[in-house]
């Protein structure tokens, strides 16, 4: 299996031709801080006692304290934790705000678990990392297949072993626990604000065509903002299967489809089509909300567009990148277009210190206000530097991150 942390060393490897970052500071950013691996034991519905491992990895935390989500999935593995903690920490550092990289995850189906025992794992997860985490040294928050509800748990077990409140400690909870209006929703919100940006720049006009890939918080949501937005999204795509509608699909029916029979296969308004067909089908936007890796080279000589926006994480393989770039393609980078997750997860924290609550227009206008800063930020590094996207938010992100660590020592 490729290891996904190879992929950071090999981008940072990259970066580094535009940057003056010492060998002292590199030699520091080619590992992880700490990685801490725990057995979970969990007491099973049938009476039997369960070994679940997990994973928590903290990158860097020269900016801020450690900052990232926790996934609960079959195929997490080590190098995946330790690359995601690294992408946290750039992406914190490319949107400049104060905070760190880090990352957790469990290697776990959820699906096959009964409520009580995804309560037993969260709870007991927390227990096992909670030696290493805090307010104010390393804090978690949902990612693939977790959510509110875990969250709470998560809370609700770190606070009864401090014996106090301590709300910062976890973001991406519900609100009534101390979450942030729009925290639901951040991730795609904020990506639609780079989207767009990056559509006005490449002359892509309101009406342009959109093919998602996923249509879970990510996909889901983009899409739905996106219509809104006067975009036509002609093709969205899940673990099952994928549908088309060249006029445009009605998302709220698409959506209100998949919850009902947990498939967008079958949809009465679109056809059926084969994943591999979404790339042949020309769209003038993709976007990538699934998992990593999922464009290939081959998918990539395919796709027929004019920006591929990465709102998962490390969706486009190194080769896919170096196709996209040969013909022309912009890529926004993960950093960069899914950072808004971590940014309204960070305006929760703020909320949580100063235990006063804003309004869900308010936290929209700070969003977009850093995203499509942000956004213009790496549009005039890479034209001054006539370089990638990638390599543009990269050089920003590395530049923030080693001028931090060159502050504190070398
Ligand atoms: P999710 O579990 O809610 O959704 C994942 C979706 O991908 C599901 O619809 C699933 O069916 C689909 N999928 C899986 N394999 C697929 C395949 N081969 N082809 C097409 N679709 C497939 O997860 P999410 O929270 O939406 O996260 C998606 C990505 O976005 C991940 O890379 C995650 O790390 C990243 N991300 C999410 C957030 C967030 O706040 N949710 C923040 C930053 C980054």
């Amino acid at each position: 299996m490729q290891n996904e942390f190879d992929k950071v060393l090999k981008q940072i490897e990259e970066t580094r031709r535009f940057l003056n970052i010492s060998e002292n500071i590199y030699r520091q950013l080619s590992a992880v801080r700490r990685f801490l691996e725990v057995n979970i034991p969990v007491i099973m519905d049938t009476g039997e006692t369960r070994i679940f491992k997990g994973y928590r990895s903290q990158y860097n935390d020269a900016r801020g304290p450690f900052k990232g989500g926790i996934r609960f999935h079959q195929n997490v593995n080590e190098g995946e934790v330790k690359a995601l903690s690294a992408w946290m920490a750039f992406k914190c550092a490319v949107v400049d705000i104060p905070l760190g990289g880090g990352k957790g995850g469990i290697i776990v189906n959820p699906k096959e678990l009964s409520s009580g025992e995804l309560e037993r794992l969260s709870r007991g997860y927390i227990r096992a990392i909670a030696p290493i985490i805090g307010d104010r040294i390393d804090i978690p928050a949902p990612d693939v297949n977790t959510d509110g509800r875990i969250m709470s748990w998560m809370l609700d077990e770190y606070e009864t072993i401090r014996g106090h409140h301590e709300a910062g400690v976890i973001t991406g909870k519900p609100l009534a626990l101390g979450g942030s209006k729009a925290r639901s929703y951040a991730t795609a919100q904020g990506g639609f604000y780079v989207i767009d940006s990056a559509a006005k720049k490449l002359g892509i006009k309101k009406g342009a065509t959109v093919a998602i890939q996923g249509f879970g918080n990510a996909g889901r949501n983009i899409a739905l903002i996106m219509e809104k937005a006067g975009y036509t999204i002609i093709s969205v795509s899940d673990s099952k299967g994928a549908i088309l509608n060249k006029k445009g699909l009605k998302i709220t029916d698409v959506a209100k489809y998949k919850d009902e029979k947990g498939m967008l296969s079958g949809f009465p308004k679109a056809k059926d089509i084969a994943p591999a067909e979404q790339f042949a089908e020309k769209a003038d936007i993709f976007i990538p909300a699934a998992l990593e890796n999922s464009i290939t080279e081959n998918d990539a000589k395919t796709l027929k567009t004019k920006l591929v926006a990465e709102l998962a994480n490390g969706p486009v393989t190194p080769e896919a990148d170096a196709v996209f770039a040969k013909n022309n393609i912009a890529v926004l980078p993960d950093i960069l277009t899914n950072a808004g997750g971590v940014v309204v997860s960070y305006f929760e924290q703020v909320q949580n210190a100063y235990g006063y609550y804003w309004e869900e227009k308010e936290v929209l206008e700070k969003l977009e206000k850093i995203m499509r800063g942000a956004f213009d930020e790496v549009w005039k590094t890479g034209s001054e530097k006539k370089t990638t996207l990638r390599n543009a938010a990269y050089i920003i992100a590395l530049s923030r991150i080693a001028e931090a660590m060159a502050f504190r020592r070398e």
